[in-house]
């Protein structure tokens, strides 16, 4: 173990930790001022992304999905959604106008992490098939798709992807957890669709989208006011309806809708008015994917317990915070996961049992005093309030750039962004803070025409939907 400061004197090593404490929440901090530099940084962006292929750090890629759906979809459709560390396979029947989804059933798989990293995209692949393969095998007596019809699956895959149409596009790359080389570059479907022949598998891809878009259309769906999506969960992204017209390069046919989705990959934003801190940019050097992804890396659920972890393995190493030797755990990439902080974070009880508890079965340290623990829970504040507040800067800039940061007199017009993953679904002090910052960042009048609105797996469900908008059937009421 390394020994740290033994000569050091208890309370010199308080003010230490606390000086180390202080100067990251400054470094974190994000005034009002700093967010509307964040978001108008990002439409900068946004514009610059739009003007061309490759013009900014934000991709702002066409999804040509130029129509949402409109309730009428009708039939039995399917999704598979990979993206995070689960991957789910889902069924939909769909009744029409007036009927919405009549039936659903899913399973959720866990991606065995080696997968993710190996260097076959095969392996993958054929993983996921095999799980589709065996949930169409099983499926029940209430499901009978007619036998003259091919089965149309909605791919909802979570990564950046170029569209060169609907139901194609290639990896520009891998974020998150995921890195497998060979498959950067390729198209996505294709790889889907050879290793369902592998499997004697036979489906049609009729619709690939990324879960901001699913989740946008399966928001829509339900609710005719949603016009973004907003995913808080391992990763984050964002993505909105905009004017065809707005496009410059955007070549193709001007869609009757005049509009077209934009996959905005906010993940990639950066920007010097972004508070980092030196933890952040180890951890962005240490990553899968150093210089990518930085708004990610401050804001998402991959990221949040690792950059706690960072500063409290320093505190022990330079304040001595958990006694004279460094706690081995302490040392372990991506050991505290965010679920972990928001716990510590929200723990309640008096004696914050919950962060001695977290604290011991993570790291195995069980010295915390009653002191250590409420630092615990100060840095866990400390991250999660930027990230949630940073959030709310890119909620701010797609607002500014619909034009829906004002309202007019009289107007009755309401604003929902459906909202998904496991950060914003149960990280309620994340959740809350975002809220609040919004409501600051935009006022309370054209806060009340506002709506963030919880679309839980509205990705799946999203991309069977457009899987039906998109069938080579009828796949609606008209
Ligand atoms: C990916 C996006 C995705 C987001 C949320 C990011 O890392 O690049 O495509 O929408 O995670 O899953
Ligand atoms: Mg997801």
């Amino acid at each position: 173990a390394v020994v740290v400061h033994r000569r050091m004197k208890k309370s010199a090593k308080w003010v230490k930790a606390m000086e180390i404490v202080k100067d990251f929440e400054i470094k974190c901090s994000t005034p009002i001022s700093r967010l509307r530099q964040v978001a108008d940084a990002m439409i900068v962006e946004m514009h610059a992304g739009l003007a061309s292929e490759g013009g900014s750090k934000l991709k702002m890629l066409v999804t040509y999905v130029d129509s949402l759906p409109t309730g009428k979809e009708k039939g039995l459709f399917y999704a598979l959604d990979l993206g995070g560390t689960n991957f789910r396979v889902l069924r939909l029947q769909l009744g029409g106008k007036g009927h919405g989804i009549i039936n659903q059933q899913f399973v959720e798989v866990s991606i065995p992490p080696s997968l993710m990293t190996g260097d076959s995209s095969d392996a993958l692949f054929d993983f996921i098939v095999a799980k589709l393969a065996k949930f169409i095998a099983q499926e029940g007596s209430d499901f009978r798709p007619t036998p003259d019809r091919q089965r149309e699956l909605g791919f909802t895959f979570s990564f950046p992807v170029v569209q060169t149409s609907i139901a194609s596009g290639t990896l520009l790359k891998w974020t998150k957890g995921f890195s497998i080389n060979e498959a950067v570059g390729r198209d996505v479907v294709a790889e889907l669709t050879k290793a369902m022949e592998r499997h004697g598998l036979d489906m049609r891809v009729s619709a690939l989208v990324n879960d901001t878009v699913g989740t946008l259309a399966g928001g829509r769906f339900a609710n005719n006011d949603v016009v973004a999506a907003v995913i808080l969960g391992t990763g984050s992204n964002a993505a909105y309806v905009e004017r065809a017209s707005a496009i410059p390069k955007w070549h193709g046919p001007l869609p009757k809708s005049g509009e077209m989705i934009i996959n905005m990959e906010w993940g990639n934003f950066k920007s010097a008015h972004l508070p980092l801190s030196e933890y952040d940019l180890e951890l962005d050097a240490e990553s899968l994917n150093p210089g990518d992804q930085i708004y990610e890396k401050v804001m998402s659920g991959m990221y949040l317990g690792e950059i706690v972890r960072r500063v409290l393995s320093w505190l022990a190493q330079e304040a001595a915070f958990f006694g004279d030797t460094v706690p081995p755990k302490l040392k372990v990439p991506f050991i505290l996961g965010t679920p972990a902080v928001s716990a510590m974070h929200q723990d309640t009880s008096p004696d914050l049992k919950m962060v001695a508890n977290h604290m011991k079965d993570i790291f195995e340290i069980s010295n915390t005093s009653l002191k250590m623990r409420k630092v615990i829970v100060h840095i866990c504040s400390i991250v999660a309030t930027r990230g949630a507040r940073l959030s709310a800067a890119g909620v701010l800039s797609i607002m500014k750039k619909m034009g829906r940061d004002t309202v007019k007199e009289g107007e009755k017009r309401r604003t929902v962004i459906a909202m998904d993953g496991g950060l914003y679904e149960h990280y309620t002090e994340y959740r809350k803070c975002l809220e609040n910052c919004l409501h600051e960042l935009l006022g309370t009048e054209v806060f009340k025409t506002i709506v963030l609105e919880l679309s839980r797996d509205g990705s799946g469900i999203g991309a069977a939907i457009l899987a039906a908008s998109h069938s080579k059937y009828l796949g609606s009421d008209d």
